[in-house]
């Protein structure tokens, strides 16, 4: 669990990178500079680790590209206490610069292996989150209303129950699409009403319906 002085390096280098191509949130620069991207990759990929890309995790999955964290995540306009529901825990990544942002995480993940390995390590990171193993689509009544809700793979469309689980002002990320996805951010402006707006192409994972 090492992170040296050369992956600092790569990390400082790779903000640049992020600040050049728009990610200006300061507390998200200064968490992706603070989590070790290395310690959630496959070792085959370690020395890509900090690579504006997204790389294999095993089971079929990937970690989010860094540029796409920033992304979503300064759209989520993130404050400190913010309780958060992340669908897709994947590597575990994306919950931990939020949690480096001092949100209160709730991470759901339908694949087993990759929600029993996620948790293990960022509990040995000390990052304390809550992980669910379950499907997405359905969120997590049981602790709604979030402020904010980020879903890190790719949405045939805006789930409905995650709507309802936002809160009154809340913010949702989603990437929406079959084969490429358009960034869309949710604004809950009160019990009926959502202001949708659209932030550009990216390419997602799916986001897999009733197989948890
Ligand atoms: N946020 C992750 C990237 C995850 S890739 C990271 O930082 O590494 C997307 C993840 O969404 C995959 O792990 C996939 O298994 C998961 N996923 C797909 N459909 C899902 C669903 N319905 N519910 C929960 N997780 C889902």
């Amino acid at each position: 669990m090492k992170d040296s002085y050369i992956h600092k390096g790569l990390r400082k280098k790779l903000i640049e990178k992020l600040v050049d191509r728009g990610i200006r949130d300061e507390k998200v620069l200064f968490a992706i500079d603070s989590v070790p991207r290395h310690l959630f990759m496959d070792k085959a990929f370690l020395k890509f680790a900090y690579v504006d890309k997204a790389f294999p995790i095993g089971d079929n999955q990937t970690i989010s590209q860094p540029f796409t964290v920033g992304f979503q995540t300064q759209l989520l306009e993130i404050k400190k206490f913010d309780k958060v529901l992340e669908i897709g825990t994947g590597s575990g990544y994306q919950a931990s610069v939020l949690h480096k942002m001092g949100a209160d995480v709730y991470t759901i993940e339908r694949h087993k292996n990759l929600y029993l390995r996620s948790k293990e390590l960022l509990t040995k990171l000390n990052c304390k989150c809550m992980f669910i193993h379950g499907d997405g689509y359905k969120g997590l009544p049981q602790f709604a209303p979030f402020d904010k809700i980020i879903i890190t793979c790719g949405a045939p469309e805006i789930p409905k129950d995650l709507l309802l689980q936002l809160k009154i002002g809340g913010r949702m990320v989603v990437p929406v699409g079959v084969n490429s996805q358009k960034m869309k951010l949710v604004v809950r402006n009160d019990e009926n009403n959502y202001n949708i707006s659209e932030h550009g192409d990216f390419s997602f994972v799916p986001m897999l319906k009733n197989k948890s």
